[in-house]
């Protein structure tokens, strides 16, 4: 009687047994339907033998196998590459891969919508809808409807003119006819360089990886599209992955110009019939061309040929919720598997890239300038302690200047502060008292909008109390530091004329209010962007050529091992939003630290001597990426309980030559969603396998029901 092991679903490390009933025919990797207890659950088949451990009364049949093609064995070894790496249970990750197990049935057609070709003038209405629908997606009417505020009526109307076609959303794979000869651009010399290199990786089928490090502007992007080119000439799939911020109309808008339709997208606020459409027509081939955020990383690809990691030192590609892992660094493991070429791009690499680059792991493609001779922007560092603002106020003299001069020439600033929401704290003038959050050790930050003061960690939030909680006083509270609400507040006071737009993700919580946003700041109808973070990330904007960062200091406290080079990587990023085209930019980092390193070698745009500092350090204190580490966090309701785990953990602790265990501690974030959190960190010397020694100590230990003991390899955050 043939058997097959089937790995299902669910976190568990192990295939299970299963019975092929007759007339079913099985081969390893096909998609079934097995029982597991009393539920049913999807699987892959992971082997097939003649005989099972297990005795033939318990082995119950296989349910369904679907009608797809297998996945491919080098997906199986990913799979378990991560599973291993990341010491996750492998039905975890194969989770991560079958996140749409309803694209596994033969789907009952569906009508969606996407532009057509029809062309006629458009009304208010009509252009909100032609925005929603720029980025290829189909939608249902409903959707549409809802994105764009219209009635039914206005899609109606624009399906008889064609300016909207219905499609059957199954029917039609996302990207399936990119065409390589749409648009090609003249690179200049540098770029064709660099591509000529990844070209020749593409058409040898090599492995290998590439550092495409260029600066703000230099033109990456037509550089990895040349090898996406040959990727669909060769009729093969092509992945680039993007921080999920990043991955916005204005990229797509850029694909569609060069390949002549959009690309397939994979992100968080897709759908379910979208998504299961996508993932339908990639595990099938018909899809060519993936753009999304990291979990695209794991669709189950049917002849992937080149994987593309752009921003590769976001922090984004790390995910720290359910199954730790770094997608940048997973792509890499998925290339060499394959023996594909992997390309990383960046204008501020990761230490970690740099290091393998300079170690001759990863080939390193340069572009120095700005594509078209754009100049950089010049950038000024404004000494705070100098250069005051006003009481309650949080704009310099110079900035405010500088401002006004912008507007006057009809060009536009960004303020940049990474602070969601109005202040970050809100404090009792008579007693002291600190509002924080019952939960979380985190002050709750003031929205204004709302009048409520939210947790940024877990989502509580309060109505703004008018007397203090603690001493009772009436009219006491008051908000300490700023966020970019009141940035905004201090521009509108300053600048009552000017049209300031706040950017931030909770008031841009959808791609299409952040799509719609983009495009009044490119197409000139805002003057005064205040944005966090959301704005840093690949944008384009012609007329932006004031820069000011209200307070450069703030990522550098808090002292993890990553602080300074965030912070650089992420001012520099900012910076890089000024002066794109003809229009030279400015930038001016407001500090109360003129000195630090990072701001000296920001205005002197000495990147690479902000690296080999940086480097030094790491290797004077053996951290990464001059050793490894792994962290322990240990959590759990009872606070006494759970320190008393993380201690006899602790002391069991393996003792060995170049292994270091420092712990367990107290987190930074010492209690979050009312779990106490207790950390300890393994430091290691690099040729060890950290991952066997930390699964050989933790799997012979008995983990209390009520204590979680979550290992995070190569962590990013140290809270
Ligand atoms: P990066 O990704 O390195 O920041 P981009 O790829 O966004 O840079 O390029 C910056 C700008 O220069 C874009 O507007 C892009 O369209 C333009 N550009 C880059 N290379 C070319 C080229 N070979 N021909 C025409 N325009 C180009
Ligand atoms: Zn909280």
């Amino acid at each position: 009687m043939p058997f097959c092991s089937v790995l299902v679903t669910s976190p568990v490390d192990k295939a299970y047994d299963y019975a092929i009933p007759e007339g079913m025919t099985v081969e390893v990797g096909d998609y079934v339907l097995v029982p597991l207890g009393p539920r049913a659950v999807h699987g892959v088949v992971w082997a097939v033998s003649d005989q099972s451990d297990v005795p033939a009364a318990r082995v119950k049949n296989i349910l369904e196998k679907y009608d797809m093609p297998p996945m491919e064995p080098i997906m199986r070894q990913f799979i378990e590459w991560v599973a291993r790496y990341n010491l996750a249970p492998k039905g975890a990750v194969l989770k991560m891969a079958l996140s749409v197990p309803q694209a596994l049935g033969v789907p009952q057609p569906m009508t969606g919508y996407v532009l057509g070709d029809g062309k006629i003038d458009l009304n208010e209405a009509q252009k909100r809808v032609v925005a929603v629908s720029q980025d290829g997606l189909p939608r249902r009417l409903a959707e549409i409807s809802k994105a764009a505020d219209v009635s039914s009526s206005v899609i109606k109307t624009l399906v008889k003119h064609r300016v909207l076609e219905a499609i059957d959303l199954f029917a039609k794979a996302p990207c399936a006819k990119p065409n390589p000869d749409f648009d090609v651009p003249q690179l200049s010399k540098g770029q064709q360089a660099a591509a000529d290199q990844i070209l020749e990786a593409v058409r040898g089928e090599k492995g290998q990886t590439f550092l495409l490090d260029g600066v703000t502007g230099a033109g990456k992007t037509e550089v990895y599209f040349e090898a996406i080119a040959e990727i669909i000439t060769q009729g093969k799939q092509a992945l680039i992955l993007m921080p999920e911020i990043a991955l916005s109309n204005s990229f797509i808008t850029r694909f569609q110009k060069r390949f002549g339709c959009t690309p397939a997208l994979w992100h968080s606020s897709m759908t379910p019939a979208q998504r299961r459409s996508t993932w339908r027509a990639v595990a099938l081939g018909q899809t060519k061309v993936v753009v999304g955020a990291r979990s695209a990383l794991f669709l189950p690809y049917a002849d992937l040929g080149l994987l593309v990691v752009d921003e590769e030192h976001d922090q984004a590609y790390k995910q720290e919720e359910i199954l730790i892992y770094h997608a940048r660094d997973m792509a890499v493991v998925r290339g060499s598997l394959s023996k594909i070429p992997v390309v990383l791009a960046s204008a501020t690499p990761s230490l970690e890239s740099i290091q393998n680059a300079q170690d001759g792991r990863y080939t390193h493609l340069v572009l120095p300038d700005r594509y078209g001779g754009a100049r950089k922007p010049d950038i000024h560092v404004l000494d705070l302690r100098k250069d005051k603002p006003e009481r309650q106020h949080f704009i310099s003299p110079v900035l405010k200047d500088k401002i006004e001069e912008t507007l006057i020439k009809k060009q536009q600033v960004l303020l940049f502060l990474n602070r969601r929401g109005f202040a970050p704290l809100t404090l009792c003038r008579t007693c002291g008292h600190r509002i924080e959050c019952p939960k979380c050790t985190a002050w709750l930050v003031e929205h204004r909008r709302t009048h409520h003061l939210h947790c940024h960690h877990c989502g509580y939030s309060m109505k703004q109390p008018e007397a203090c909680p603690s001493c009772g006083d009436q009219d006491s509270m008051v908000a300490c530091g700023p966020g970019v609400e009141r940035i905004a507040d201090e521009v509108k006071e300053y600048f009552p004329e000017a049209r300031a737009l706040i950017m931030a993700s909770d008031v841009l919580d959808t791609h299409d209010k952040l799509s719609n946003a983009l495009a009044d700041i490119r197409e000139g109808r805002v003057d005064i962007v205040i944005g966090t973070q959301v704005i840093a990330k690949g944008h384009h904007f012609p007329l932006m050529t004031c820069v000011g960062i209200i307070d450069a200091d703030l990522g550098l406290s808090g002292g993890d091992l990553r602080a300074t080079e965030r912070s650089f990587q992420l001012l520099h990023q900012v910076a890089g939003r000024a002066g794109r085209e003809e229009l030279p930019g400015e930038v001016f980092l407001q500090t109360y630290n003129a000195e630090q390193r990072v701001m000296q070698m920001l205005a002197e745009d000495d990147r690479d001597g902000f690296l080999e500092a940086e480097a030094n350090e790491r290797i004077r204190a053996h951290m990464p990426p001059f050793s490894r580490l792994a962290a322990i966090i240990i959590s759990g309701p009872k606070e006494d309980v759970t320190r008393d785990f993380a201690i006899s953990l602790g002391r069991s602790a393996p003792r060995a030559d170049g292994v270091r265990i420092l712990g367990p501690a107290q987190a930074q974030m010492y209690r979050i969603r009312g779990k106490y959190r207790q950390r300890i960190l393994v430091q290691a010397d690099k040729n060890l396998d950290i991952q066997k020694m930390i699964a050989q100590w933790i799997g012979g230990i008995k983990v209390p029901s009520n204590i979680r003991v979550q290992v995070d390899i190569d962590p990013q955050n140290f809270l």
